[in-house]
C-alpha cells in the first residue's frame, strides 16, 4: 500500500507523519513527474483552497487528479481538502462546500465529537468549511449543529476538521482501511 499526499501547500507533512506512523509507504506530489508513480490512495490536506487551486492549474495537475478520483482512486479531503473535492472545484463529490463557514469568531476550535463508525474522536477545526449540500449517494458521517463535518461517498472521504493535527489515527485507519476493501 502506498499513498500519494497532495504536497502543494499546506498540512501535508502532518499527514505524511500519521501514515508513516501507521507502517503505510507514502509519496508527496508537488507536480506531475510525481503523479507518474503507483499509488493506492490520495490524500488533499488542509490548507488554503484557493492557493491549492492555483498551484494545482499551474502545474497542470487539476485534470489528471480529477479525472483519477472520477476513475475511482481513493481519497481523503481534510479541511480545504475537502472544498477541493466539492461540485466548485474539482467536482468528485456530490456536495457543495461553505468556507469559513465559522466566521472570524468561531475561527478556530477544537472539540471532542462523534464520526459514525469510528466513534467519538477529537476535532480540531481551523477557519473551517462543513457541507451545506450533499446528494443522496453521500453518507453523512458526522453532523455538528446541524452542519455536516465529515462524509463519504464511495471511494472519497472528507472532513472539515484535520485529524492529522491530533494524536488519533482512526480516522485514516478507517479510510485505509476502505481502501483495503476494495482491493
Ligand atoms: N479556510 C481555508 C480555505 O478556505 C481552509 C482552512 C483549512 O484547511 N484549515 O481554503
Amino acid at each position: 500500500m502506498k499513498i500519494a499526499v497532495l504536497a502543494l501547500q499546506g498540512a501535508f507533512e502532518e499527514h505524511r507523519q500519521m501514515l508513516e506512523q501507521l507502517g503505510v509507504e507514502s509519496v508527496l506530489i508537488r507536480n506531475l513527474n510525481d503523479w507518474q508513480q503507483h499509488f493506492d490512495g490520495l490524500i488533499l490536506p488542509g490548507g488554503e483552497s484557493t492557493a491549492m487551486m492555483r498551484v494545482m492549474k499551474d502545474e497542470a495537475l487539476f485534470e489528471p487528479i480529477r479525472d483519477a478520483i472520477k476513475d475511482g482512486l481513493p481519497v481523503f479531503g481534510t479541511c480545504a481538502g475537502m472544498i477541493l473535492l466539492d461540485d466548485k472545484h474539482l467536482g468528485c463529490m456530490d456536495i457543495t462546500v461553505k468556507r469559513n463557514a465559522y466566521g472570524r469568531q468561531l475561527g478556530s476550535f477544537c472539540i471532542e465529537h462523534e464520526v459514525n463508525q469510528i466513534g467519538i474522536v477529537p476535532m480540531v477545526f481551523i477557519r473551517a468549511p462543513y457541507i451545506e449540500r450533499c446528494g443522496s449517494g453521500v453518507e453523512v458521517l458526522s453532523t455538528l449543529d446541524n452542519h455536516i463535518v465529515a462524509a463519504r461517498q464511495d471511494h472519497m472521504l472528507a472532513c472539515s476538521f484535520h485529524p492529522e493535527l491530533t494524536a488519533d489515527t482512526r480516522i485514516h485507519k478507517y479510510w485505509l482501511s476502505t481502501i483495503y476493501e476494495k482491493r
